[in-house]
């Protein structure tokens, strides 16, 4: 262990001394030293943590001068001398200084002291999270105001490029203008869109995903290479933060100007053989590095090997004596313990009644931003200007589980999925359906026997280390057909309502006739859901029946078909006469309660508050 990674324990009494020496069961290769002035300069710098057994202000004190910002200062702890108190003082986050505390405090059977607000109030602490995830912070000053957003708020909203798996309080959105923090290797995006002020601006967070693939002539200095790797960043409008590394060849390992410029930037230089770079297929070949190098190409090959599951954002290029590829890593950044598995994402969309201007803009972006499309035909059909030149999985009707199962299939993969519902997709739809796919192959995937439902656990993981569990799921509403059709009658559901489906398809309705009667007896408005399909025409008519018996036969009703698409058609009538009008699968019946009533052919239920009107 080098002296910078075991910290040094600094005490002034005898009884700091004790405690000091019991720390080192702890922490065995610290440095235990006497206290006096003038010893802090010598550590600072030297070792990742400080812990002073004394009072806090000798330590604040004497640490004073030195402390510069939190990305290079030390974690420093503070402890009282009989080690009840374990203080974070400096660096809680990156320093590691609450990480230091609470150890020592659960060492000594003490407390931790932690005042670092994110810690306080149980929110994700962002410059730690950006480390986890491997995303450079642009600008530091921006870190503490989105910090102080997320406790005011609840929530920030999160514009990204690469991270899959975002925590809680962090809202995806699918567009930088909205975003607290955006997260892209692009320095296109603009900065300021909308805010007014600078505590507004959005906090980008760089994913560390660029290699750069670079060849030299013998001699070219660090400042050529400099000057060509950021004229081609810029031309390409990519950041100089998510540069992970240099690559190329192994004969210029050494060469001091690249060897320089990587060091400048802090970047590990990733070597090839000329063998490795001369399998890498569909790059462009040159002569001169073949005479020079033995290799048919070095910039392009090496960038796409450095990057792994890379592409190329920029082919080669030559500026003087250097020639520059940029290549980016595609695989998704997941949080540590992810990494084996490409995760996906099922996006579970509801697209509401049918036309384009109700379908809500969070879902359109969910649809437009995903790699495949999931759904029944119909629903498809409805949205067909935002499924052009998507993968599109649509089967019929009765195969829902199907249709799920697809689309687990593919986040297994590492795709990002919408499976589409009409209307909410957790209203009569596929949202309850896919949690149960997932729970059914998470089970058998962890247990490895199969579940309860045949269908749902033949889904396995496509890859190793990769299960069902870590796919991330997102269920985007819509607006559902008591809604639409609601608004189209007027206002009949201002009150208590219930909404029952009369499909029997996979509920037996004799338990539909008990939710029958239950709803008219108390007085509910009742929406109904599925009226009508070819074998089962008289279900409505059973159902106004077990209505009546409870509500008079001039009770409103309303029965819209086809609300908010082509071949909409709205009825204002009441249940003595409602059967006289067509009702298929494509209309929802809406029935008044007792004070529903009808004024100007629109179907009111008033909130109830009679003496409202009187003065
Ligand atoms: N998830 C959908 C409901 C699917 S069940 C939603 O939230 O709306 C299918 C039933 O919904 C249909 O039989 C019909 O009763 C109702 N429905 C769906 N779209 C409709 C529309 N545009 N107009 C009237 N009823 C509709």
């Amino acid at each position: 262990m080098n002296s910078g990674s075991s910290p040094a324990i600094l005490y002034i009494t005898g009884k700091g001394l004790g405690l000091a020496q019991k720390l080192a069961g702890l922490y065995p290769g610290a440095r235990i030293l006497k206290f006096m002035p003038g010893i802090v300069p010598e550590l600072w710098g030297r070792h990742r943590t400080l812990i002073f057994v004394m009072a806090a202000g000798i330590a604040v004190r004497s640490i004073s001068r030195f402390v510069k910002d939190k990305k290079t200062d030390p974690a420093v702890v503070v402890l009282d001398e009989k080690g009840r108190f374990a203080v974070s003082l400096l660096s809680g986050h990156l320093g590691g200084a609450n990480e230091r505390a609470r150890e020592i405090a659960g060492f000594l059977g003490g407390e931790a002291v932690i005042t670092t607000s994110s810690d306080v109030n149980d929110v994700v602490p962002i410059d730690l999270w950006a480390r986890d995830n491997e995303l450079a912070i642009e600008d530091w000053r921006l870190v503490s105001g989105v910090g102080t957003r997320l406790l005011d708020k609840g929530a920030l909203h999160v514009y990204t490029e690469t991270v899959n798996e975002l925590p809680a309080g962090f809202v995806r959105v699918f567009g930088p203008e909205e975003a607290d923090i955006c997260i892209t290797n692009r320095s296109d995006v603009p900065r300021a869109l909308s805010a007014a002020s600078a505590c507004e601006r959005p906090l980008f967070l760089r994913p560390r995903n660029l290699v750069i693939g670079l060849g030299c002539n013998s001699g070219t200095s660090r400042e050529e290479i400099d000057a060509a790797v950021r004229k081609t960043l810029d031309e390409c409008n990519l950041s100089f933060l998510s540069v992970r590394s240099v690559a190329t060849i192994d004969r210029k390992a050494a060469e001091p100007g690249l060897v320089a410029f990587a060091a400048d930037h802090g970047l590990p230089v990733v070597v090839f053989s000329a063998g490795e770079l001369n399998g890498v297929k569909g790059v462009k070949k040159s002569e001169a590095a073949l005479k020079a190098t033995g290799a048919n190409a070095v910039a392009e090959p090496a960038a796409l090997l450095a990057a792994r599951d890379g592409v190329l954002r920029e082919g080669k290029r030559k500026i003087g004596n250097v020639t520059v590829a940029v290549a980016e890593d595609k695989r998704n950044k997941r949080t540590k313990n992810m990494k084996q598995g490409r995760k996906g994402m099922i996006y579970i969309v509801g697209t509401g009644p049918g036309d384009s201007g109700h379908i809500t803009p969070y879902a359109r972006k969910a649809i437009t931003g995903s790699d495949v499309l999931v759904g029944y035909g119909t629903y498809m059909d409805l949205i067909r200007d935002l499924t052009v030149g998507k993968e599109v999985f649509s089967t019929g009707m009765t195969q829902e589980v199907d249709r799920c199962r697809k689309a687990v299939e593919l986040a297994l993969q590492g795709k990002t999925v919408s499976v589409i519902s009409g209307g909410d997709p957790g209203i009569y739809a596929m949202a309850g359906l896919v949690f149960e796919v997932l729970k059914n192959s998470g089970e058998s995937s962890v247990k490895g026997k199969r579940s309860g439902n045949k269908e749902a656990s033949r889904v396995r993981p496509q890859r190793p280390g990769t299960n069902s569990s870590q796919i991330g799921v997102e269920v985007v509403p819509g607006i559902s057909a008591l809604n639409a059709c609601a608004a189209r009658l007027g206002a009949p559901l201002m009150h208590d309502f219930a909404s029952i489906s009369l499909s029997d398809r996979l509920t037996p309705w004799e338990l539909i006739e008990k939710r029958l009667d239950a709803a008219a007896m108390a007085d509910f408005v009742i929406a109904l859901y599925n009226p009508k399909s070819k074998g089962r025409a008289g279900r409505i008519r059973e159902a106004r029946d077990i209505i009546l018996r409870h509500r008079s036969a001039k009770t409103p009703v309303g029965i819209v078909r086809a609300a908010m698409r082509e071949g909409e058609h709205v009825v204002v009538t009441d249940i003595e006469k409602m059967l006289d009008h067509e009702i298929d699968m494509q209309t929802t019946v809406l029935v008044g309660n007792a004070q529903t009533f009808v004024w100007n052919g629109r179907m009111i239920t008033p909130r109830g508050y009679e003496k409202k009107f009187r003065t």
